[in-house]
């Protein structure tokens, strides 16, 4: 089975979402760069915020490379926010 968004082949062991009771599925990363956006939206510097830039995935990277970006700059960033709010509670 290839993933939606990244047409790479899906392997046993990778993390994925399945959709359509398990018809079709995307890797995890692939997934929720879905939800939660590229590095560009993430950063603020896509089209949604800068008139005329491009919402595209970093040069040079895959689009699975891309989503795994994406996912770990979000991860990071959550954490930053929970330590941030757990200071503030302190
Ligand atoms: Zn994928
Ligand atoms: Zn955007």
């Amino acid at each position: 089975m290839k993933c939606l968004h990244c047409q790479e082949e899906i392997v046993a062991g990778d993390p994925i979402l399945p959709f359509n009771n398990g018809e079709v599925a995307m890797h995890r990363a692939c997934g929720l760069r879905s939800i939660i956006g590229s590095v560009a939206h993430q950063m603020k510097t896509c089209s949604c915020f800068v008139c005329g830039s491009s919402d595209g995935d970093p040069e040079g990277m895959t689009r699975r490379e891309a989503a795994e970006a994406a996912l770990s700059l979000w991860e990071t960033t959550a954490r930053l926010r929970r330590t941030a709010r757990e200071e503030e509670e302190a």
